[in-house]
């Protein structure tokens, strides 16, 4: 038995396994790569409700892998966008020991353009709501040149910057601060911490992300060894990054100075798969200090392992989740649109595997509806799509497992590849 540890800051790399199965995939590919500490077990409360399983079944999936192949290194358990203080007591009863807090519902993503009178005034609101109650805030903040090292000019708030981070994520770090109480209960203070705010409507700019962490660091959020702001550009799901690639490159160096500045805690990159243009640059700017979250990609690599082995069962799913595909995008942030989806060629086999499986379009389909697919989805059969799917797998673990060995490989080696 090797149960699942604290990871503190060892650079790490998070494998949302959301059918159960993809664990000797992942160790496969992360033995290789020493450096990174694995997190087997992740799973956010949006995709277990989607998936209809609890944190009990996510944790015993992969300790029964853990336990079957012997893997004897640390590796870590993360209950991913945890909103609430019920929601960590779920994953911590699981065994859960890394706490990502999603506080994204008490983030004002209004700040952005709000008028100065308005700002003002909201301003005016926090202070008497308590939020900085015996706490010279403006002092704090204003009068004070924040010198990140030498690498990086020295920044400063004005009046207007600092009161829009605070109008923008005031909120929410106080509900951080909650939500760290509740963790540190629930896992007897052992319990590390993310703190995410990556899926809010505007990116976190570094002095937003300096007033964030500053906040956290003042009210005392126990066990803080990751946060993941928004970054500049699109993280959409399953596909490689959408951006200008330098600006991206000149924030996050400015990013990882305020998380060393502040901290020290990792930079935590979420909608992390599939972002190659980016890795090295990720891998050379953060070094150590560097998580990444993955998920969807390994369902897409089991959906891989169908068209494969079961083109008829993966020509069925594509057809299910065409019907799916413009109520359940709705939730998420990708361009694909409902006309490129229709516009689709019909699975016939290996032909159209790269149109479903690497483009960008057909990436995007079978993201966002596997919810849909292994809950509601069934073959003309009758038999439900997840059970057709689970059977593939079982009788083809071995290219399951080479699918996502080399999937991942990939990543992690362009991640050192800086
Ligand atoms: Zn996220």
């Amino acid at each position: 038995m090797n149960p699942p540890v604290p990871l503190a800051l060892q650079k790490s790399f998070g494998f949302g396994d959301r059918l159960g199965l993809a664990t000797p995939g992942h160790m496969a590919a992360v033995r290789r790569f020493p450096d990174f500490a694995p997190i087997f077990a992740q799973q956010s409360i949006r995709e277990m409700t989607r998936t209809q399983r609890t944190p009990q079944e996510v944790m015993s999936a992969a300790c029964q892998s853990v336990d079957a192949l012997g893997f004897t290194g640390k590796w870590g358990a993360d209950g991913d966008h945890l909103k609430t203080p019920e929601d960590v007591q779920n994953v911590a009863a699981a065994g859960f020991c890394f706490y990502t807090i999603d506080p994204s519902a008490f983030v004002n993503n209004g700040a952005d353009a709000m008028e100065e009178a308005a700002l003002r005034s909201e301003v005016g609101v926090l202070e008497t709501e308590g939020l900085f109650s015996g706490f010279d805030w403006k002092d704090y903040y204003l009068n004070r040149v924040f010198s990140l090292g030498s690498r990086i000019p020295p920044v400063r708030f004005d009046e207007e910057s600092l009161f829009r981070a605070a109008v923008k994520y005031s909120r929410a770090t106080a509900h951080a601060e909650r939500m760290g109480q509740a963790i540190a209960k629930a896992s007897g203070g052992r319990g590390e911490v993310e703190v995410s705010v990556d899926e809010t409507d505007s990116p976190t700019s570094p002095l937003e992300h300096l007033f964030f962490a500053l906040e956290l660091q003042r009210r005392g959020v126990p066990g803080l060894v990751s946060l993941a702001p928004r970054f500049v550009g699109d993280f959409e799901k399953g596909i490689d990054y959408r951006g200008d690639l330098a600006r991206f490159e000149q924030e996050l160096k400015v990013h990882v100075a305020i998380s060393k500045f502040a901290g020290p805690y990792k930079i935590s990159i979420h909608s992390g798969s599939d972002k190659f243009s980016l890795y090295p640059v990720i891998g050379r700017v953060c070094g150590s200090l560097l998580h990444v979250k993955t998920a969807g990609t390994s369902y897409l690599e089991a959906l891989r392992t169908v068209a494969r082995t079961a083109p008829g069962l993966f020509s069925e799913i594509a057809a299910y989740c065409r019907g799916r595909f413009d109520t359940d995008r709705a939730s998420y942030h990708i361009s694909t649109t409902q006309a490129q989806v229709e516009s689709l060629p019909v699975f016939q086999g290996a032909g159209q595997e790269a149109v479903y499986l690497d483009e960008v379009a057909g990436r995007q389909l079978l993201h966002v509806t596997f919810g849909s697919v292994l809950t509601h989805g069934r073959e003309a059969s009758g038999r439900t799509f997840k059970e057709g799917i689970l059977e593939v797998l079982h009788r083809h673990a071995d290219l399951h497992a080479e699918l996502l060995e080399t999937h991942f490989v990939r990543h992690l080696s362009q991640l050192n590849a800086g």
